[in-house]
């Protein structure tokens, strides 16, 4: 009894400590907005970097050809080619190869990782000429998508500032991404010109003109947006042919003291390859989703043995993956079975009664809803950077006070397998807006999935970019 009351005891506190009341949302939202503005005024002005990526000329829809795309992302590498007509939204065909990333690539050398991404890409190529007529065109344009922070020195090169994600590649961090990865194709002989870094929103932005920004919860997580060039005051006197230009918010490492840290927090952090960096992101993301909860869990086996044997898995960082616990966390069934399953097969804990598997599933539910929450709350802080949220600003107008506002549409591109693929999860997400947003503005602010915005997205960029020289 006094076992269970304990067990039940570390879910309350837990509760407690992740709680996101819409007044909680809304300082975080905040504070979001005001990180954002130090970020631009100066360089070092916030924990968000707020880099440039000389990005300014986004896909219309009216782009024409064939390009080609390389993603680089937590877990997985893409590559892709894609048809384009001349109108909108008319992708005519694509070609995904996907692959996952072997794991001694990740801390290895800069050499290995990209020797083994041009491989890939001249296998591709030469797979897809097999089936053509025609061949196509001995230099391709190709774009290239690389979702670790790197500071953008031109549209098509940047020099990485860190790794995330727990990959580790000494040799590489200062260095120039696209000119590593153009002498690894060198290396390969294949002529392929990197035209550019970003992908979501150019996708989104092609689908639909009313795009500004783009989110990705993934593995890690991250967001961009389209912002005014005079108000990026760090850069004076930027000149962009459109007036705008693409901000990469690297917003993983947004930190707020609103946001509801935990101890279990705290100690992910401590034992992370990177402590003190990525706050926002390992609250938030699917790398580190299922780690925080098997801490609750083996914080709450410690109180009973109603868990099972101490020898578990339990003990064993990232023993489990987000995606397991979103299984769990979806179980509907009435006796929890596949919670049951789960906690057998990988944590070694068979034989948990259902009433403590009842707690688990809640325990994935608190920690979900949290990250949810707050990637929602990081949304509505761009648009309120961006006078899109309805509080007046430029969507009012001349006319404010008694007259409600006419909100202009607002699209947010957004992709990453945490909201794709984890139902829950997105549906938290969408109700906090709602909350923060209120109903009506919120009618207005569209999330729209990109799928593969990434890869395709960089191919378009590629292609925007390409047309005007
Ligand atoms: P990446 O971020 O690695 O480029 P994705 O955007 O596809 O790739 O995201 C993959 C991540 O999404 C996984 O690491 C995992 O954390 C999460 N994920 C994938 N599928 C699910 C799922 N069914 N439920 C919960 N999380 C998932």
């Amino acid at each position: 009894r006094r076992k269970w009351k304990k067990m039940v005891k570390v879910l309350e506190e837990l509760e407690e400590s992740c709680g996101t009341p819409v007044g909680r949302l809304k300082q975080v939202v905040d504070a979001m907005a005001v990180e954002m503005h130090a970020g631009l005024a100066s360089e070092g002005g916030s924990k968000l970097k707020m880099l440039l990526t000389y990005v300014d000329k986004l896909p219309n829809g009216r782009e024409k050809g064939t390009y080609y795309a390389l993603h680089l992302g937590g877990t997985n590498f893409r590559v892709l080619r894609v048809h384009l007509g001349d109108q909108r939204s008319a992708i005519l065909g694509q070609d995904i190869a996907r692959q996952p990333i072997p794991q001694h690539l990740m801390t290895s050398t800069s050499e290995d990782l990209l020797d083994f991404v041009a491989s890939s890409l001249k296998n591709f190529i030469e797979k897809e000429d097999d089936g053509l007529e025609q061949p196509s065109p001995r230099r391709r344009e190709l774009g290239f998508t690389f979702s670790f922070p790197v500071k953008q020195t031109s549209v098509s090169s940047g020099i990485l500032i860190k790794w995330t994600k727990g990959f580790a590649i000494e040799d590489m961090i200062g260095r120039d991404v696209s000119e590593c990865l153009q002498q690894a194709i060198a290396r390969k002989g294949q002529d392929v010109r990197v035209a550019a870094l970003m992908g979501t929103l150019a996708l989104g932005h092609y689908n639909d003109e009313d795009t500004v920004a783009a989110v990705v919860i993934g593995t890690g997580t991250n967001a961009c947006y389209l912002e005014r060039a005079d108000a990026i005051i760090k850069c004076q006197g930027l000149l962009t042919t459109s007036g705008s230009m693409v901000v990469n918010m690297e917003w993983g490492n947004f930190w707020s003291s609103h946001l509801p840290r935990t101890s279990y927090d705290v100690d992910l952090d401590v034992a992370s390859p990177n402590p003190n960096d990525q706050g926002f992101e390992k609250m938030i993301s699917g790398l580190y989703l299922g780690d925080i909860v098997r801490r609750v869990l083996l914080r709450m086996s410690q109180e009973s043995d109603d868990f099972g044997p101490a020898s578990s898995k339990l003990a064993v960082p990232f023993a489990l993956r987000t995606p397991l616990m979103a299984a769990m966390h979806e179980d509907d069934s009435p006796d929890l079975s596949e919670v049951a399953k789960i906690l057998g097969e990988v944590l070694e804990l068979p034989d948990v009664p259902v009433k403590v598997r009842k707690l688990v599933v809640k325990v994935c539910d608190v920690i979900t809803r949290r990250a949810a929450r707050l990637a929602a709350a990081g949304i509505v802080g761009i648009l309120k950077k961006i006078g899109r949220d309805g509080s007046g600003g430029i969507a009012g107008g001349k006319f404010r006070s008694d007259r409600p506002s006419r909100m202009r549409r607002t699209v947010v591109a957004i992709e990453g397998g945490l909201y794709t693929s984890y139902t829950l999860f997105r549906e938290y997400l969408n109700e906090a807006m709602k909350e923060i947003l209120g109903e009506e503005i919120s009618s207005n602010v569209i999330l729209r999935v990109m799928e593969d915005g990434s890869g395709i997205g960089a191919a378009l960029l590629a292609a925007a970019n390409s047309a005007s020289e």
